[in-house]
């Protein structure tokens, strides 16, 4: 199998003493990108220095993610604009808004999410998008600029019907370990609805852990229990989910970026 895990935290200091092995593990279970997804500036640098330094294996998401977004600096998006060109960067995120925690004020999310939507518009890189309890506002921001960027709902728990209008403004539905778990039937539901072509994997790690693997960190190697899970729940082979989610997430990230074997160049340095 050759699979991607669009949605990864392994800039996260749970893998800081360990991330050499955790590669190597997911390469062995068939991994052959993960996306390491930045959640405020500090970790979007990390999810860049990352990338630089497994070239082979890692592409970098910059943003600010919406319960992060109130202790960001003034500037700190401006830094994120500036690291969202770089080569090493294949999507901006994760953004979107989160109703739940509301760690951040609502108003302040929606401007947020407007400025990375708008930064996605403006670089061609896709959106990785996180929504907890608020994907009527996400659909209806997404929607506002008249021009949808391309993107992922990442880490999808809620209905078919709502997978469905994320689907017809063109973007994906990535589906973690909730799948694996007994129950989340809603869930389950929108996995067998998604159309081929809209469908993508993610860990999400080091949260979402798959059922069969007890309390653990979760790991880009434990992706094959979601692929698996998926596979039972749309009658597929595993190896069909594998290689449809990989072309689905290669057309997405990977499509438009230059060789990430091409030598640095004078590319800035980054200081963290
Ligand atoms: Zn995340």
């Amino acid at each position: 199998m050759r699979i991607v895990d669009t949605h990864t935290h392994l800039d996260g200091r749970q893998f800081e003493k360990d991330l050499a092995e955790v590669l190597d593990r997911a390469v062995a279970a068939g991994v052959r990108w993960m996306m390491c997804v930045g959640t405020d500036l500090a970790s979007s640098r990390r999810c860049v220095e990352l990338a630089r330094r497994f070239p082979g294996r890692l592409r970098a998401a910059v943003g600010i993610h919406p319960n992060h977004w109130r202790e960001a600096g003034p500037d700190d998006m401006d830094e994120i604009e500036r690291l969202a060109a770089m080569p090493e960067v294949a999507a901006v995120g994760e953004t979107g808004l989160d109703f739940h925690h509301k760690f951040t004020p609502p108003d302040e999310q929606r401007a947020a999410f407007r400025r990375h939507t708008l930064l996605a518009l403006s670089t061609g890189k896709p959106l990785i998008v996180h929504s907890h309890k608020s994907d009527e506002e996400v659909l209806r921001i997404l929607a506002a600029e008249g021009e949808v960027p391309p993107g992922v709902r990442h880490c999808f728990e809620g209905s078919a019907q709502v997978a469905g209008r994320y689907v017809e403004l063109g973007f994906h539905i990535s589906f973690a370990g909730a799948v694996t778990r007994p129950g989340h039937n809603k869930t389950k539901g929108a996995a067998r609805a998604v159309p081929e072509q809209r469908l993508l994997v993610e860990t999400d790690c080091p949260y979402q852990t798959p059922a069969a693997r007890g309390g653990a960190r979760n790991e880009p190697a434990f992706i094959v229990d979601t692929i698996e899970a998926l596979a039972a729940l749309r009658d597929e082979e595993p190896a069909k989910i594998a290689s449809l989610t990989t072309a689905n997430a290669m057309r997405l990230f990977f499509a438009e970026l230059p060789s990430p074997a091409q030598p640095p160049g004078d590319r800035p340095a980054l200081e963290s």
